[in-house]
């Protein structure tokens, strides 16, 4: 029996001269691994090696049988201008690094996938100018909260995590004159942390007046500077090693090569 699905490729590891073993995160299904046999022979079935973030309709072998399942059909899509800017090809291994790691096979996350697909299409559009960097920084990080959200651990971030105080922030236009409670991001409190509470937390992060601002509203992610994104993104990243209990791969290219100007 064979199954259908929409799948997004996010991971391949060469499995031999002329195979591949891919994990592929699907509408229906949720993450699976499947072995691509022949996929790297000059005529094979899937329209050459499967890439990274190729998407489309998958046929596989029935996945209650076995672990890894063999991919029969798979007309791949992709996303053509990724690799041409380093900075959102490296955001999109990250976020498929994530997604990989805290999902589990066999899972389904309908609107996880949705999101994913949303993510890689705006980058996609976004990647053609070298100024976009602040802007694909952004998506990132909405991302990595969608994902936190799906998976059922998304932070509390309108209220102190710990005594449920919620927060309102005022922010002039002027950032660096904005006036506001102390806040702090902690991630053993899984959240946003008051000043009279921040004292329970060793692992807490203080949080400029912007940061704290942006997360309690996400809708300011999309507006605000790079510098301020650079600084959720450091916190996202800390909080990620802590639910992973390793720091990310793909971490250390992410703050790393935004700070490269174009030239
Ligand atoms: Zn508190």
């Amino acid at each position: 029996m064979l199954s259908k699905d929409t799948g997004v490729c996010i991971r391949t590891v060469d499995y031999s001269e002329t195979s591949q073993i891919v994990t592929f995160f699907t509408k229906s299904t949720g993450k699976i691994g499947a072995i691509a046999k022949g996929s790297k022979r000059p005529r094979s079935a899937f329209d050459g090696p499967i890439e990274m973030f190729s998407y489309g309709e998958i046929v596989f072998s029935d996945p209650t049988k076995e672990k890894l399942v063999t991919l029969t059909e798979f007309q791949q899509h992709g996303f053509t201008g990724l690799t041409n800017n380093l900075f959102a090809f490296n955001c999109c291994l990250f976020a498929a690094e994530l997604l990989n790691k805290l999902t589990d096979d066999y899972d389904p996350h309908p609107e996880l996938f949705e999101g994913f697909l949303h993510f890689l299409q705006d980058v996609n559009e976004h990647q053609r100018s070298s100024i976009e960097h602040r802007h694909i920084l952004s998506l990132l990080i909405l991302f990595q909260l969608t994902l936190l959200s799906e998976i059922g651990l998304m932070p509390v971030l309108n209220a102190c995590a710990n005594c449920k105080t919620k927060y309102e922030i005022q922010i002039t236009s002027d950032e660096r004159r904005a006036t506001s409670n102390e806040v702090y991001f902690s991630s053993s409190a899984n959240g946003m942390i008051c000043k009279d509470c921040e004292s329970n937390f060793s692992d807490k992060i203080k949080l400029s007046p912007s940061g704290a601002s942006c997360l309690i509203n996400l809708k300011q992610v999309a507006q605000t500077s790079e510098r301020t994104l650079k600084e959720i993104e450091k916190i996202l990243i800390s909080h990620f090693t802590e639910l992973l209990g390793h720091r990310p791969k793909m971490a250390k290219h992410i703050l790393k090569s935004s700070d490269k100007r174009p030239k």
